[in-house]
C-alpha cells in the first residue's frame, strides 16, 4: 500500500511557535520515510498567527494552511484539519511544542502494525497539578470505569489514525478529549504508547478552570448517549412490543373464551387491559422509531456546521 502521512495541528494565538514547531515537525515527519503534508489550522487568531502561517504556507512545500473564520474551538480546528488531510495515516498534534514530534515515527509504526488508533500517554506530564493534572487524572478514571476503554491518558493530542477513523469520528463541542472513546464505539483497534512532553514556552493556555466546566459537560453527555440516546429504538422497542404481545395475548385469551363457551365477554376487564396494552406497545414502537430518526439527525446536523473556512492555502 502507498502509505501518505498528514500531520494536522490547530493553532491559536501560536504566532512564535509555528516556525519552530514546523521545522521540528518536518525533522519528525521525515524520519518515518513517508511522503507527508503538514496541515495547520488557524482557529481565529488576533495575534498575527493568520500572517506567519500564510508566510510559511507559501515558503514550505509540504505545508498546507486553513484559516478559519473565527475562533470554533480545538475540536472544530481539529476536524477542519481532519476534513482537509489526504494521508492513508494521520497524525494530530498540539501548535504549542508540548508535544515533541520526535514521537511521530513511534506512533506510525504502530498504525502500520495495524492499530486504528494510537494515543500517546503523557507519562510525565508538564502541566500545572491542581488546574488540569488533578481534573483529567479524575476524568479518565471515570472515562475507563464507564466506557471499557482502558487508557492512562485519553487527552493527550498527539495520536496517529488510520484515515477512516480520523474521517468518521463525529467531533462537536470539547470532544477531542475523548477521542478514544469514539473510536472505541466506530470499532477501532486502539492502543497507547508513551510519549513526550514539553512544559509550554511560547504564547498562552487556552484552558482555565472556566473551560473545564464545558469540558465535563460534554463528558457527561456523551456518556448519556452512549449509554441510551443512541439506542433509544432498543429501549422504546422493547418494551412497546412486549406490551402489544402482552395485549395480544389477553385479547386471543377472550375470543377463545367467547367461541368455547360462548360466554358474553363486553364486560371483562381483561378487555380494556389487552386494548391498552396493545395500543400504548404500538405507540411506544413508534416513538422508538422518531426518536432514531431525531437523533441521527442531530448528529448529522453537529458533525456538518462545527466550523466555516475563510482561506486555504496550498
Ligand atoms: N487551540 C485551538 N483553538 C482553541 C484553543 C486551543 O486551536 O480555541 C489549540 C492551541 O493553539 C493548541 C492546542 O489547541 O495548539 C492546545 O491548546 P493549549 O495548549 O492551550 O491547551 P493545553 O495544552 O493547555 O491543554
Ligand atoms: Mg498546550
Amino acid at each position: 500500500m502507498d502509505e501518505f502521512l498528514s500531520i494536522v495541528v490547530p493553532a491559536y494565538n501560536e504566532k512564535e511557535n509555528l516556525p519552530i514547531l514546523v521545522q521540528e515537525i518536518r525533522e519528525g515527519a521525515s524520519a518515518t520515510d513517508l511522503p507527508f503534508e503538514i496541515i495547520i489550522v488557524d482557529d481565529g487568531s488576533t495575534d498575527g498567527t493568520t500572517e506567519e502561517l500564510c508566510r510559511l504556507a507559501r515558503e514550505i512545500p509540504e505545508l498546507k494552511a486553513v484559516i478559519l473564520r473565527r475562533n470554533f474551538g480545538q475540536t472544530a480546528a481539529m476536524k477542519a484539519g481532519f476534513d482537509k488531510a489526504k494521508g492513508t495515516i494521520i497524525c494530530s498534534m498540539d501548535g504549542d511544542l508540548q508535544n515533541d514530534p520526535k514521537d511521530i515515527p513511534l506512533l506510525v509504526k504502530k498504525i502500520q502494525e495495524g492499530y486504528d488508533l494510537v494515543s500517546g500517554w503523557r507519562k510525565d506530564r508538564k502541566d500545572p497539578f491542581w488546574s488540569r493534572k488533578l481534573p483529567s487524572k479524575i476524568a479518565n478514571w471515570i472515562i475507563g470505569r464507564t466506557t471499557g476503554v482502558l487508557l492512562h491518558d485519553y487527552g493527550c493530542s498527539l495520536k496517529a489514525y488510520r484515515r477512516d477513523v480520523a474521517k468518521n469520528l463525529l467531533l462537536y463541542g470539547e470532544l477531542h478529549r475523548f477521542i478514544p472513546v469514539l473510536a472505541q464505539q466506530y470499532g477501532a483497534k486502539i492502543t497507547e504508547v508513551p510519549v513526550n512532553h514539553r512544559p509550554r514556552i511560547r504564547g498562552k493556555s487556552k484552558y482555565g478552570i472556566g473551560r473545564t466546566y464545558r469540558v465535563i459537560l460534554d463528558l457527561l453527555l456523551m456518556l448519556f448517549f452512549q449509554k441510551f440516546a443512541t439506542r433509544p429504538l432498543q429501549f422504546f422497542g422493547l418494551t412497546g412490543g412486549l406490551m402489544a404481545i402482552l395485549g395480544a395475548g389477553l385479547e386471543a385469551y377472550l375470543v377463545w373464551v367467547k367461541l368455547v363457551s360462548g360466554e358474553d365477554i363486553g364486560n371483562r376487564p381483561l378487555l380494556i387491559f389487552g386494548m391498552l396494552f396493545i395500543i400504548t406497545g404500538v405507540v411506544l414502537l413508534g416513538i422508538g422509531l422518531l426518536a432514531e430518526l431525531v437523533i441521527r439527525t442531530y448528529f448529522e446536523a453537529s458533525g456538518r456546521s462545527i466550523y466555516s473556512v475563510r482561506e486555504e492555502i496550498g
